[in-house]
């Protein structure tokens, strides 16, 4: 299921360009095209869900899990940092489901 006019569905739909660092049938990584960090992934479930509140489908959730696992193994360290902005109070600006996955440097404490 996609959507018109949103950005992750026409990069999962390959209508416009990404650096895509891995895929497969569920869940596609891109990433960032403004990074906040050495590493900065984009972590995007293929079906369209707005936001987090919206996931009700927890087959996505596993889909995410196994693939942020399988990169993060491959990461120094197995070090990263997991982000979910919920909402536009949050920071959201993309209105479909991703998770952040930031790494390459060494980040403090909330
Ligand atoms: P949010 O603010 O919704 O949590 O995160 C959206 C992220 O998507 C931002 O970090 C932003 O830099 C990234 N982004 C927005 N548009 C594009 C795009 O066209 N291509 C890529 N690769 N990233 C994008
Ligand atoms: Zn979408």
């Amino acid at each position: 299921m996609s959507e018109q006019n949103c950005i992750f569905c026409s990069i999962i739909n390959k209508k416009i360009p990404a650096t895509v660092v891995v895929e497969n049938d569920d869940v596609l990584v891109i990433n960032d095209i403004h990074p906040k960090a050495p590493v900065h992934y984009l972590v995007i479930p293929k079906k369209h869900v707005p936001d987090f509140m919206m996931l009700t489908d927890d087959s996505m959730l596993h889909n995410v899990r196994e693939m942020i696992q399988k990169i993060g193994a491959s990461l120094p360290g197995q070090a990263f940092r997991l982000l979910v902005n919920n909402g536009a109070g949050a920071g959201q600006s993309v209105f479909h489901l991703h998770v952040h996955m930031l790494a390459g440097k060494t980040m403090g404490g909330f």
